[in-house]
């Protein structure tokens, strides 16, 4: 195991931890799942039909290791199994599900992938989306030093991680040893 292991979670959660959370009300999950088409006792993965454990970001939050300006808001969240989510990740949902990615809908032979798909788009033009340009909404000063810390983290990391594998060696030729 390495402590740089851990650098893409970090990187989404200082992305994730500055990206505001808008709760719907109970009556605009009830107007997203009919644009869905789904009934409302069963959770349905809306990219593949799997039963679905999470909401997934629509619109990715993240692209290039920043944030894109999208927010979590219900219009920019559908319902999906994690075998969707993970096989997504941040790539357009429109060119993903039919690509040949590893369990992407299309790979795993979904039969009703294209009314899945015109089903997304409907979804897509329910409401528009929020997308803000958070830089200018924090200030030049602010975003930098969230920017600035994350790169302190990361060195950090790397540092922590050439001492860890010194350790490791020493434990390795002391338990040889033995
Ligand atoms: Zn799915």
């Amino acid at each position: 195991m390495k402590i740089t292991g851990r650098s893409s979670s970090i990187t989404n959660s200082f992305i994730n931890s500055i990206i505001p959370i808008i709760v719907p009300t109970n009556e605009q999950v009830k107007e997203a799942l009919d644009i869905l088409g789904m009934d409302h006792d069963s959770f349905q993965c809306a990219y593949c039909g799997d039963t679905a454990s999470e909401w997934d970001h629509l619109r990715p939050l993240v692209q290039n290791k920043k944030p894109t300006g999208y927010i979590s808001e219900i219009h920019n969240l559908v319902p999906a199994c994690g075998k969707c989510n993970q096989s997504k990740g941040n790539k357009p949902w429109h060119i993903w599900i039919i690509s040949p990615a590893k369990l992407s809908p299309k790979s795993r032979g979904v039969l009703d992938i294209n009314q899945r798909i015109e089903k997304l788009h409907k979804y897509e033009s329910w409401l528009e989306p929020t997308k803000i340009d958070f830089e200018s909404v924090v200030g030049k000063e602010k975003w930098e030093q969230h920017w600035a810390n994350w790169e302190s983290v990361q060195n950090t990391m790397r540092e922590a991680q050439i001492l860890a594998a010194e350790i490791n060696r020493t434990i390795a030729k002391a338990h040889a040893k033995l």
